[in-house]
């Protein structure tokens, strides 16, 4: 039963656009304002341009595997397809909002019950996309809001971060040429994701942590396995490792002065990508004016998704936590299901998983061996590796391994952690056995395709 007639959402990402649709889908009158292009950082400049750069690296190092030199014009075609994938969704995504007001503008809160948006007028898409103020503000009014503004990248507050040539995700999405040199800063996931691609497509590629280990959110194992691997394919990384200046270089390029171990050492590179996380994006939006209460890691929520004035929602990155385009879309959901009946979902956000497009991939749902530890839980870890799986050898992707944390006595499975080919599609099986409450022994008794990578996850159960 739809409880309010009127829903304006706040933002085209996949948080906003698939909580528009599905709202319109059950009778509400939806608006949506966005600032941005349809889909949001996801489509135009994060998981999906990316994933095309990554299948188009694979391509390139099979490539050369046979000995074939790499095409002058490889990086155009390969920018060119990814350009056409983005295209193609988001005329996907127009469809599905074919019952939606959408309004191109930038929104900020009147009241609890209205906004005030400066209309912007559109042109091109994904990272043409562009827009300019046309001088019209309209009000928008409705009985619910939901904010769906997701997050921008974040810098480093030192000298020379923002000299030419250092570059956002964004940015970096954008050049037309391989630089030589790549340094990047910040090794987690976008900036592992980018040091594999660009290190493929045969530029010099550095990477500057300040963490003990890479990726510092995953299963620590598998964290260091990543780091040899890299370091295999002759990626530079420096962890522990405090970036303290970037400056002109002497000849060309840029300096990065960085200390670790308590000494000052010094890299250059053509380019510099700044890959140091994101922050949730809600200071354009007059959230006092709402009453909506915020903290510097995003908009705070209850289990609803509901704000502190309760016919506001937020959802997605703006909410900070886990900042990916499937958690959003969950909290799209779960705010829904409330917007419509007042009810719950069955949905668990603490089992989302995650991934990175790494060669090889890496993909973890649920607890890592560190929180088991650090909860005193009597747990156990269920290895087994890739090297001994037929479909693996036989698609030359040898490296990598399965880790299954589970509670000792009961073998409720607690956590996954995978590194090697396909490791983003596998998770999904424990995740489905993990939303059942699943034992080590219910995934033993599912029937396994062979030879599949699929067989990893129970060949030591
Ligand atoms: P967004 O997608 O950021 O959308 C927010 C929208 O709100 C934007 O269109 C913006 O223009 C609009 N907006 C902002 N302010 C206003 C305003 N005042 N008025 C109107 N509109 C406004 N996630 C994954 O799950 N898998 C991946 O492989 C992956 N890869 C990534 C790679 C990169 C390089 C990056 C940067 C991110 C990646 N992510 C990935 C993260 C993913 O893109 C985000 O988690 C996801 O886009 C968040 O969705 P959202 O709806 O919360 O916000």
């Amino acid at each position: 039963m739809m409880n309010c007639k009127e829903i304006v959402i706040i933002g085209g990402g996949p948080g906003g656009y698939e909580i528009a649709a599905g709202a319109a889908s059950r009778g509400a009158s939806v608006t949506l304002v966005t600032a941005g292009p349809l889909g949001g950082t996801c489509l135009n400049e994060g998981c999906i341009p990316t994933k095309c750069l990554c299948h188009s690296a694979e391509q390139a190092q099979t490539l050369k595997d046979f000995g074939f030199p790499l095409p002058e014009d490889f990086f155009a075609k390969a920018s060119a397809r990814k350009n056409e994938v983005v295209s193609q969704l988001q005329k996907g995504i127009e469809m599905l909002l074919k019952n939606v007001k959408i309004v191109y503008g930038r929104a900020s809160f009147i009241d609890s019950h209205s906004i005030a948006v400066r209309l912007l007028r559109p042109e091109g898409f994904g990272n043409a996309f562009f827009s300019e103020e046309t001088g019209e503000v309209v009000e928008l009014k409705a009985d619910v809001f939901v904010i769906a503004t997701g997050s921008v990248s974040a810098s480093l507050a030192i000298p020379g971060a923002d000299l030419d040539g250092v570059l956002s995700s964004g940015e970096l999405l954008r050049i037309d040429q391989v630089p030589k040199s790549l340094a990047i800063v910040g090794g987690g996931v976008i900036g592992l994701e980018f040091a594999c691609v660009f290190a493929t497509l045969g530029c010099e590629v550095s990477i500057i942590e300040y963490c003990k280990e890479l990726l510092p959110r995953f299963d620590s194992d598998l964290a260091k396995r990543m780091k040899q691997s890299l370091s295999k394919r002759g990626i530079k990384v420096f962890t522990s490792a405090e970036l303290r200046s970037i400056s002109p270089a002497e000849q060309q390029g840029l300096r990065l002065e960085y200390l670790q171990k308590g000494k000052t050492d010094s890299l250059v590179a053509e380019k510099v990508l700044m890959a140091v996380g994101r922050r949730p994006n809600f200071s354009e939006l007059c959230l006092e004016n709402a009453s909506v209460q915020a903290e510097r890691r995003g908009i705070v929520v209850n289990e609803f998704m509901q704000t502190s004035q309760p016919n506001i929602y937020a959802i997605g990155d703006v909410t900070g936590g886990i900042m990916l385009a499937h958690a959003a879309s969950a909290h799209g959901k779960i705010a829904l299901e409330h917007i419509c009946s007042g009810s719950a979902t069955e949905i668990n956000l603490s089992q989302i998983p995650a991934a990175v497009f790494t060669v090889p991939e890496l993909a973890c749902v649920g607890l890592t061996e560190d929180e088991c530890k650090a909860q005193a839980i009597d747990y156990k870890a269920v290895k087994s590796f890739y090297r001994a799986n037929g479909k693996a050898l036989a698609m030359e992707a040898s490296e990598g391994l399965c880790k299954i944390l589970a509670q000792k006595e009961s073998g409720k499975i607690l956590g996954c952690h995978i590194m090697g080919a396909h490791a983003s599609d596998l998770i999904s099986e424990v995740t489905a056995v993990m939303h059942f409450a699943g034992k080590l022994s219910d995934l033993e008794q599912i029937i396994h395709t062979h030879p599949t990578l699929s067989e990893i996850l129970v060949s030591n159960l």
